[in-house]
């Protein structure tokens, strides 16, 4: 055997010409197995390759990556982005925020819309917010045929149309991953199951929002009985979700509803994270499938923050980093039935986040002002959309200001020098 066919093939591995080469970072890629300090390479707005030293003469670009590390764009699989200024209180309404205001800040390069949007709205959702984003969004469609205009919407039984509502998301069969039951307040279980009959209509997986925990529905039968293999249960840390009994062990019927396939979103939102549920859980096991913000104009400027703050709490509560990360990414982007994303393959789209991972003193809160200690937390160092920067918190995609020529931001006979005095 020849020498050269003893090295792995990576190290071979030439960036096109004109590449945009990230250097020197912790690649951390959990989907393909990969936590190692080297280079990757994007090309033409998708990844190229990575490598050790990868030759970077040809490069258009060369991002330091030194000390940082280096993931797939994040997945948010539960967000509220149909911002209108029509409906107060309303996740489709002032409580919803454009994607682009918040996504790349925060490392998010992939949004889902948990639907704030029924059948009815949906084609205004999708032009006014969905194709004009720069963000990759997707959207879960509510059962209640107006979304989230208002919390009445969603308690109205007969207005649920699986039939019509499964058309819809065939119709949009491009951006619509799923169908949504929310906040409901009846004993019966019209939304789960209106939403479920969709679900099996469209082929598509449901997310439930289980709404007002009542006697008469308890939620182990949601995820015992209810959900099928790839359904989600969001807010799985919420107050009322039995986690653990009085001796703090997990209950068994959350295993069981795992091993049965059915899904467990963290969707922190507002009022729906607590770290007395969210504790014990970790330290038994109980992770949650995807980590996600329930991002609105509420949760942003509360305990939740962001989708770095969430994930900062899932490394303090023992997650370990590459656990964070796949749940971030690649995990979420299967659960919604896009495997295109959430990680660094050549040929996948060019969506990375360049991350620092601060050390010091930091406390982070629950939804009821719970708080937990921690040495670390992430910080959003800079998030590249398709192979564009397209936030960069220390101006490392900046030139030395002196070294830009002076015509530049001028244009052409628009610079009057003033008359001496
Ligand atoms: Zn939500």
């Amino acid at each position: 055997m020849r020498a050269e066919q003893q090295v792995p093939e990576k190290d071979f591995f030439l960036p096109p010409e004109g590449s945009v080469i990230i250097r020197g970072g912790r690649v951390i890629d959990p989907a393909n197995g990969v936590d190692e300090v080297c280079d990757l390479a994007l090309s033409g707005g998708r990844v190229a390759g990575r490598g050790k030293a990868l030759p970077w003469c040809g490069a258009s670009k060369v991002i330091d990556a030194e000390g940082l590390i280096v993931t797939p764009g994040i997945v948010d699989i539960h967000s509220h982005l149909f911002a209108t200024p029509g409906n107060p209180n309303a996740w489709a309404g002032e409580y919803s925020v454009f994607p682009d205001g918040f996504s790349f800040r925060s490392g998010v390069t992939t949004m889902v819309d948990a639907g704030s949007a029924g059948w009815r709205n949906f084609d205004l959702f999708r032009v006014s917010v969905i194709d004009r984003a720069k963000t990759r969004v997707f959207s879960f469609l509510n059962i209640a045929s107006f979304g989230m205009v208002s919390d009445i919407i969603e308690q109205h039984a007969p207005d649920f149309d699986p039939k019509t509502t499964a058309a819809k998301a065939e119709k949009h069969r491009d951006v619509i991953v799923g169908i949504k039951s929310a906040h409901y307040w009846h004993p019966g279980w019209e939304s789960v199951d209106r939403a479920v009959e969709a679900g099996e209509l469209s082929g598509l997986p449901v997310m439930v929002d289980f709404g007002y925990f009542m006697k008469e529905r308890p939620y182990w039968r949601l995820v015992s009985e209810k959900l099928r293999k790839g359904d989600i249960s969001t807010h799985c840390y919420r107050g009322p979700v039995p986690v653990v009994d009085g001796n703090g062990k997990v209950f068994p019927y959350l295993f069981e509803a795992r091993e049965r396939g059915v899904l467990f979103d963290l969707g922190h939102g507002g009022g729906s994270f607590l770290f007395r549920n969210a504790v014990p859980a970790f330290a038994q096991g109980f992770y949650p499938d995807s980590i996600s913000s329930d991002l609105h104009v509420q949760s942003m400027n509360a305990a939740m923050m962001d989708m770095p703050t969430t994930m900062s709490k899932c490394l303090a509560m023992g997650m370990p980093l590459g656990e964070v990360i796949a749940r971030s990414s690649a995990v979420p982007a299967r659960m919604i039935g896009h495997p295109e994303l959430g990680h660094l393959s050549p040929g996948a789209p060019g969506d990375v986040t360049l991350w620092n991972l601060r050390e010091g003193t930091f406390g982070f809160k629950d939804s009821v002002g719970g708080r937990l200690r921690s040495d670390r937390r992430l910080e959003c160092e800079m998030t590249i959309l398709g192979g564009e920067v397209v936030w960069d918190l220390n101006a490392r995609d900046g030139t030395e200001f002196g070294e830009i020529p002076f015509g530049e931001g001028i244009r052409e006979g628009e610079f009057f020098i003033p008359p001496e005095r």
